[in-house]
């Protein structure tokens, strides 16, 4: 069951400290796919919720319109903490409202999500004059899928829509994110993606905090050949694997001429 508040928010719009985005808007606290490997959860110390993570979601209202002036020329990123399809917002709406307030704006939006649901708002897509869909995906493996992110849609309907809206001429990026050790079949998402996807961005599992020891104690319960190995990169923070391995994929990424954008280790790369 998911606990459901509505708050009173000053903004939808916050500054970001990520690479190459000015601001984030999550019209969400919380997110109801519950992945296992979520970097969001600190959200829920932030609002001091007790409930586990995936269990809560706050809905924002904002006492002020969007600063539509502010946005002019930036990127802006729609699901840094949250997915702004997350299931609650066939019920609120909350992003197809921001959509709607923003859509003349001539401003670059990247919206990021694992759900189909984003087709429901392809009317306003079409309107925009610069938007992205991004969908992230860490695995084409249905059953690793369903183990991670019990909650979230399949990586067909992921692709199905991507396509969808690629034929629709709205651009689509493949988040392959986060990367997992041994775990993520890179090669296979591509192969699968990439004659609808416009660029990759890539991201390696980044754990801290609670999604350290869920994330321990699930390779040690299903891969337990593995486990020696994130024990090595995340508790005794052994790089090694993660050169060797970002240096293959870029290789790889760049071998076959595709487009990508390397979010490894975005935790260290913040705005510079
Ligand atoms: S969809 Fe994104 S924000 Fe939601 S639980 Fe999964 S990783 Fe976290």
């Amino acid at each position: 069951m998911v606990v459901e508040n509505t708050i009173r928010v000053r903004d939808y719009i916050n500054p970001s400290r990520l690479p190459d985005f000015a601001y984030v808007i999550n019209p969400y606290t919380g997110c109801t796919h519950k992945c296992k490997y979520c970097c969001a959860e600190f959200m829920r110390l932030f609002t001091g919720h007790k409930e586990e993570w995936g269990e809560f979601v706050d809905i924002k209202s904002a006492t002020k319109k969007i600063n539509l002036f502010k946005l002019q020329q930036t990127n802006v990123l729609l699901g840094s903490v949250t997915d702004p399809y997350n299931h609650l917002e066939e019920k609120y709406e909350l992003t197809r409202k921001i959509l709607n307030e923003t859509k003349d704006t001539d401003f670059h939006l990247f919206i990021v999500t694992k759900s189909d649901m984003v087709l429901r708002d392809i009317d306003i897509l079409k309107q925009m004059k610069d938007v992205t869909a991004v969908f992230s995906v860490c695995t084409d493996d249905e059953k690793l899928r369903k183990d991670l992110e019990p909650y979230s849609p399949t990586f067909q309907q992921r692709i199905d829509a991507a396509k969808t809206l690629h034929e629709q001429g709205i651009k689509t990026i493949i988040y392959i994110s986060p990367i997992l050790p041994e775990l993520t079949d890179y090669k296979s998402i591509i192969e699968n993606t990439k004659e609808f996807a416009q660029m990759y961005w890539i991201e390696n599992l980044n754990l801290k905090g609670g999604n350290r020891p869920r994330i321990l104690d699930f390779i040690n319960n299903n891969y337990p050949q593995y486990y020696d190995l994130y024990f090595d990169i995340y508790k005794k923070h052994s790089s090694q694997y993660w050169t060797q391995k970002e240096n293959e994929i870029c290789e790889y990424l760049e071998k076959n001429n595709i487009e990508y954008k390397n979010y490894f280790y975005h935790e260290k790369i913040r705005k510079r």
